[in-house]
């Protein structure tokens, strides 16, 4: 997919705004549950998509639009969810931040593959350094996982028992 300046605008708009929502959710979430530290991390991250949104938007100035589909920019659902507007409210710690980590590593190769592609030499400077951001999102993750305690379900239960590995 070789962005014009608009149309990469647009989609960085929507996703970050998407970004943006789903971490507050996940932020309110995480203190239902009592895990500060985690809910922490969760609005951070739901402040870095609201930056990164506003400084978009005023990158865009009068510059004009086009609309994009909501399938074009949103996030993917875990495995284990049918409804894809909303968040299982049982989602641990551990399946949280796998969830935003898999977030960011998805909007990193979307920048990374912009970047690439695109003709516009403003489109790629642009989609080269959101690209790092996200990156940088997606390791403040990663530690983050690390330390988190599994689910509580034993090791045949697991339907990815090699899921740490990945991580690392
Ligand atoms: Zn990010």
């Amino acid at each position: 997919m070789s962005y014009s300046l608009p149309e990469f605008l647009a989609h960085t708009i929507a996703m970050e705004k998407e970004s943006a929502e789903r971490y507050l959710e996940l932020a309110d979430m995480m203190e239902t549950y009592n895990n500060q530290e985690v809910s922490a991390l969760f609005r951070e991250m739901n402040k870095y998509s609201n930056m990164h949104h506003s400084s978009v938007q005023e990158r865009a100035g009068s510059i004009a639009l086009p609309v994009i589909k909501s399938w074009q920019y949103r996030w993917t659902s875990p495995p284990e969810m049918t409804d894809e507007d909303a968040f299982d409210r049982s989602l641990d710690v551990y399946a949280a931040l796998r969830y935003g980590h898999g977030n960011e590593i998805r909007a990193m190769h979307y920048y990374q593959s912009v970047a690439a592609e695109s003709a516009d030499p403003e489109v790629q400077h642009l989609a080269t350094e959101f690209a790092a951001e996200e990156q940088e999102h997606a390791a403040a993750l990663d530690r983050r996982l690390s330390r988190a305690p599994r689910p509580s379900i034993s090791f045949a239960d697991d339907p990815e028992p090699n899921v740490m590995d990945k991580h690392r």
